[in-house]
């Protein structure tokens, strides 16, 4: 079967690296490893004596016993790093706006109600609202380049019904919304006979994992997903035990989408509404990977092993292909530079151009994708 996806990892791998290179991520380009944890070890060693690579996050974190490193706190997850060790956008500087000196305006809190367009199909102002003045306020537009996510964005565009687009912006064939993708995933614990051998976990999230599943024989079409280390929040949540988190990208079905509600909310904007469900595929990967998760703690010398009831039957917060790239307009509504097929001067660059969920965190993808789309357009208009 021929696939439909114009952007190769060649046409991603200078954006990757630049991104990679501006976040510091640990264990590329001369950054230091971020080390294991001690569960990280136990889980490690027992991957390697059943014949599974462990390897090391690759964490956005600058290591323990480096300048501004980790110091452990285990605040990663909820509150701002004491030490900038975490990498976020401001602290890295990844915006880089010195192009363009004194020209952005950030409007905080405006929502974008829709877009408005020219019979020509060019995009010619934004109808916002902004809840915290109850201010309804219109801006003229050069361009619009939508970054929303993918329930947001596929719902602008279809909130931006007009004469010039009936069915919503790019949804001539009813593609905008549909095809929203997900990650299956569950979590299995081991206990150990001895708590005390296992303290506190004080750190990160998680410092090790195995993509020996990302494709694999054994797995229901070949297309597993990855396991790794999962520590509870709470540093003492995790004494004597040892949690694994295993993830896989879900498959996308057009019936699985996006749409607007006929019911509005109070401000007048249409509610969204979205039909999802996991296929039968999806959930024998994810059992799959349980039972390889579960011989690893087996393995570490666990006494008891609880599966967690699954959770993710809804959706969870990894969401893509709702504007799905793609070379044709039947099949899909951005072209590889993020613009709506059809029309001129719109364009999507966030996770909703990405067809398939992928069996790990995207946000470095949505990023370095992000970049080579932004850098296509500005040298277009140069
Ligand atoms: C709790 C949690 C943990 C996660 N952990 C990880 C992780 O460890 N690793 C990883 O890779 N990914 C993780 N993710 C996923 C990651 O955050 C998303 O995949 C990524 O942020 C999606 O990027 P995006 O650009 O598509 O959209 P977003 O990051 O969602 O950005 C959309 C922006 O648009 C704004 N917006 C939306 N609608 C409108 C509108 N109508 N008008 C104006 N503004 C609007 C939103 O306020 C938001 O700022 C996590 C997500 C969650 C929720
Ligand atoms: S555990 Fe997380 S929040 Fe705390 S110092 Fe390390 S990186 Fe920062």
């Amino acid at each position: 079967m021929e696939i439909d996806w114009p952007i190769s990892l060649l046409d991603l791998e200078p954006f990757y690296s630049e991104i990679e290179s501006l976040l510091e991520i640990s264990g590329t380009y001369g950054f230091q490893p971020y080390p294991a944890s001690q569960r990280g070890l136990l889980i490690s060693n027992a991957m390697r004596e059943l014949g599974i690579t462990p390897k090391s996050v690759p964490l956005a974190i600058r290591p323990p016993k480096t300048t501004n490193g980790c110091i452990e706190c285990s605040s990663c997850n909820h509150l701002v790093c004491p030490t900038n060790a975490k990498a976020n956008i401001l602290a890295k500087s990844v915006l880089d706006d010195s192009a363009f000196p004194g020209s952005i305006s950030v409007l905080y809190g405006c929502f974008v109600n829709s877009i408005e367009l020219r019979s020509d199909c060019h995009a010619e102002a934004l109808e916002c609202y902004v809840p915290l003045s109850s201010q309804r306020i219109r801006i003229p537009v050069k361009a619009v380049i939508v970054c929303a996510n993918a329930i947001q964005s596929a719902a602008l565009m279809l909130r931006s019904k007009s004469r010039h687009a009936p069915t919503g912006i790019g949804n001539d064939s009813d593609l905008v919304g549909r095809g929203l993708s997900f990650k299956i995933s569950g979590y299995s614990v081991g206990y150990v006979k001895n708590p005390a051998a296992l303290p506190a976990h004080w750190g990160p999230h998680a410092t090790v994992y195995t993509d020996d599943f990302y494709e694999h024989p054994g797995v229901p079409c070949r297309f597993g997903g990855l396991i790794y280390e999962a520590n509870l929040d709470s540093p003492g949540e995790n004494i004597g035990r040892v949690r694994l988190h295993y993830i896989a990208g879900e498959e996308p079905w057009s019936h699985n989408r996006v749409m607007l509600d006929s019911a509005i909310d109070p401000h007048g904007i249409p509610y969204i509404r979205i039909a999802y469900k996991n296929s039968e595929n999806d959930r024998a990967r994810i059992s799959f990977l349980a039972n390889r998760a579960e011989d690893t703690l087996r393995r570490l010398g666990a006494s008891c092993i609880e599966r967690m009831p699954f959770s993710r039957g809804k959706g969870s917060s990894h969401l893509h292909g709702t504007m799905r790239a793609g070379s044709f307009p039947k099949t899909s509504v951005v072209d590889h530079c993020g613009k709506i097929h059809g029309l001129t001067n719109i364009y999507v660059m966030d996770g909703s151009v990405m067809n398939f969920a992928g069996n790990s965190h995207p946000t470095h993808t949505i990023m370095a994708n992000a970049k080579r789309m932004a850098l296509s357009l500005a040298e277009k208009e140069n």
